[in-house]
């Protein structure tokens, strides 16, 4: 028996392997979430300086594989034994091994839920294109979230390859038909567009940013136009949810931007998932 055939014949070794690769691209996720924001920034001072005619500050290389990661305390170089995901952070406790410093919570917690969402999405797609299409959805909208939450960026290096993946997994109808995903995109797009802008024609404030626009044109890309009535309502309940619970707990002022990234990647999740199961028992209530 091949590999291929063990793991369409039995379901275990498909969703061991997926939490596997889960996991460990969980890890690279870390460093893109981490050096992304920079990556983007280096590159606009550097455009900033050629407009202004001057020379292009000094840089050392900075980019996804370079230089190795460290330890931003004492530089100490992360090795790979150190680098298995969330299992060296128990090792270790949650500290350098160089300087003792407290490594955060966060890189353990984002490889964990990379983990347990392509396992989950092996489960519940089995094997075949559903599932790899999910789990790259899941990997592309967790470092959005995170991105999103430290920096209120979403950046067009991941939304605008998402929107193109999308369509070419539906180019064979994994999770919608052609059409449907051409019009989601283009529908998810417009639709906060409108909101945009009317907001802030009544409110002369921002109200979201072009990013938002590009993920929703992604996950309408993906699951087709029908969803993005679910993924709004469903990402404004949790964000309203999170809002209200900021604004009473924290005493959080209105006026401080909450990303709605992060909302709209949940509510794109749940929707891949589930999106079906929920829009037809809703349409089932009227239904009688
Ligand atoms: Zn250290």
């Amino acid at each position: 028996m091949s590999l291929l055939d063990l793991l369409q014949t039995t379901p275990a070794a498909f969703i061991g392997l997926c939490t596997i690769l889960g996991l460990l691209v969980g890890s690279f996720l870390n460093v893109v979430i981490h050096r992304l924001p920079k990556m983007l920034e280096l590159g606009w001072q550097q455009q900033c300086a050629e407009l202004r005619g001057e020379a292009p500050p000094e840089q050392e290389r900075y980019n996804l594989l370079v230089p190795r990661s460290a330890c931003p305390h004492c530089h100490h170089p992360i090795s790979a034994l150190e680098n298995i995901p969330v299992l060296s952070y128990l090792v270790l406790r949650g500290k350098c091994r160089g300087c003792g410093t407290a490594i955060s919570p966060r890189y353990p917690v984002i490889e964990a839920v990379s983990g347990i969402l392509c396992g989950f999405a092996a489960s519940h797609f089995g094997f075949g294109m559903s599932s790899a299409g999910a789990i790259l959805l899941v990997w592309a909208l967790l470092a959005l979230t995170a991105i999103d939450f430290d920096t209120q960026l979403l950046p067009d290096n991941i939304t605008l390859p998402l929107i193109w993946a999308g369509m070419i997994f539906n180019l064979s109808g994994t999770y919608t038909t052609l059409h449907d995903a051409l019009l989601g995109a283009v529908f998810g797009y417009l639709s906060l567009w409108i909101v945009y802008w009317l907001f802030k024609l009544a409110t002369g404030k921002e109200g979201m940013g072009y990013g938002d626009f590009k993920l929703l044109a992604a996950l309408g890309a993906w699951l087709g136009w029908q969803m993005l009535p679910l993924i709004i309502v469903l990402s404004s309940l949790v964000g309203a949810v999170v809002g209200i619970t900021l604004i009473i707990a924290v005493r959080q002022g209105r006026d401080i931007p909450i990303p709605f990234g992060p909302y709209l990647a949940g509510g794109g999740l749940i929707a891949l998932f589930w999106g079906h199961t929920l829009t037809q028992s809703y349409l089932q209530l009227f239904a009688q």
